[in-house]
């Protein structure tokens, strides 16, 4: 089933994508109650967005073998975890924002673990049963902050700016994560290209990791952590993340405007 979030032109709505081209509008949320209102509409004549509204966004790092060894880092004995702002999170097809201060703005392809049950102290062997589905995700960073902080310990502001996660198409709640293909594009040339299988600490562990510490609740994301391939993107571009059994996410790389302030 995929689970999606769209705007027709009245505000959010939830729904279902009844088939490739039509949603099945619901009232409520996949994460409460939750009823079909028995209205359809066209999926081309719709905004996405992103598919869920995440209060937390936890981010691993370094956590395929391949891309550990291209950024020649030592491998992580723990999950390497960070988070990204609420305010970063935008959905299929909208713009991702390359900032002023911006040098080196990169995309990472991601598998996005979304939690679907209050859920705490969970074993791996049970960390499935919380999670709600999976989307795709693109854990955007600009890499000359992102290594300045590191240098002192600190990963907020190179992984934060606004618009640096999007997330989507919708959420694919009936896949097998462990062995998927996954895949980024930059206007259309193939950049990324690895499997799941090659994910350091997978889904399970990830899961189990986290709920030790902090409570996880319906709606919360994990970004799992992206392959080798990772590269920088300018003002311009497209950028696909496109994971197998889940689906494809675009989002155009637009010049910040605003004036500064
Ligand atoms: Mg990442």
């Amino acid at each position: 089933m995929k689970w999606l979030r769209y705007d027709a032109g009245s505000g959010p709505r939830h729904g279902r994508l009844a088939d490739t081209a039509t949603i099945e509008t619901m009232d409520g949320s996949p994460f409460g109650p939750l009823r079909p209102t028995g209205e359809r509409v066209a999926l081309a004549s719709v905004r996405l967005l992103a598919p869920v509204e995440p209060r937390r966004v936890f981010g691993i790092g370094l956590n395929y073998v391949d891309h550990i060894r291209e950024v020649g880092a030592k491998t992580p004995s723990i999950p390497l975890v960070f988070m990204k702002p609420d305010s970063a999170v935008v959905g299929h097809e909208a713009p991702v924002v390359y900032p002023r201060v911006g040098a080196n703005v990169h995309y990472e392809a991601e598998l996005a673990v979304v939690i679907g049950r209050k859920a705490r102290r969970i074993t791996a062997d049970r960390a499935r049963e919380v999670v709600f589905g999976y989307t795709c995700a693109n854990d955007v960073s600009e890499r000359v902050i992102q290594g300045q902080e590191m240098a002192m310990g600190s990963l907020v502001v190179g992984k934060g700016f606004d618009t640096f996660c999007p997330l989507g198409p919708w959420i694919e709640t009936g896949v097998d994560p462990s062995d998927l293909r996954i895949r980024a594009r930059v206007n259309g040339a193939t950049r990324q290209d690895s499997r799941t299988s090659d994910l350091l600490f997978g889904v399970e562990a990830l899961v189990c990791y986290l709920s030790q510490a902090i409570t996880l609740e319906p709606g919360d994301v994990i970004l799992t952590g992206t392959p080798a391939g990772v590269g920088p993107v300018v003002p311009g571009d497209t950028m696909e993340i496109d994971i197998e059994g889940i689906g494809v996410l675009r989002n155009p790389v637009v010049a910040e405007t605003a004036p500064p302030r």
